[in-house]
């Protein structure tokens, strides 16, 4: 019987020691999940100024930092 035990406390040290791994190494992986718009920054296709993409305006594959560039943009660059 208490070889049963033991096993039990085993097993229960081994789950506990499994979770602990792979929160550590979740811990990191997690981490540019949470700061992804930081890193994509967006250049006006107008005046060249870089944005977060989250602020941007995009149209016809550019990307503008206002609706006023992008107008500005398409006057002078006419699509076809
Ligand atoms: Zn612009």
């Amino acid at each position: 019987m208490a070889f049963i035990i033991r096993l039990l406390i085993l097993a229960a040290l081994a789950w506990f020691g499994f979770r602990l791994v792979r929160q550590l190494m979740g811990g990191p992986q997690e981490l540019p999940k949470q700061t992804p718009r930081n890193e994509l920054m967006q250049r006006c296709a107008h005046c060249g100024v870089h944005l977060p993409s989250g602020e941007s305006t995009q149209s016809g594959g550019y990307t503008f930092c206002s609706e006023a560039h992008r107008d500005a943009y398409f006057r002078e660059h006419p699509r076809q």
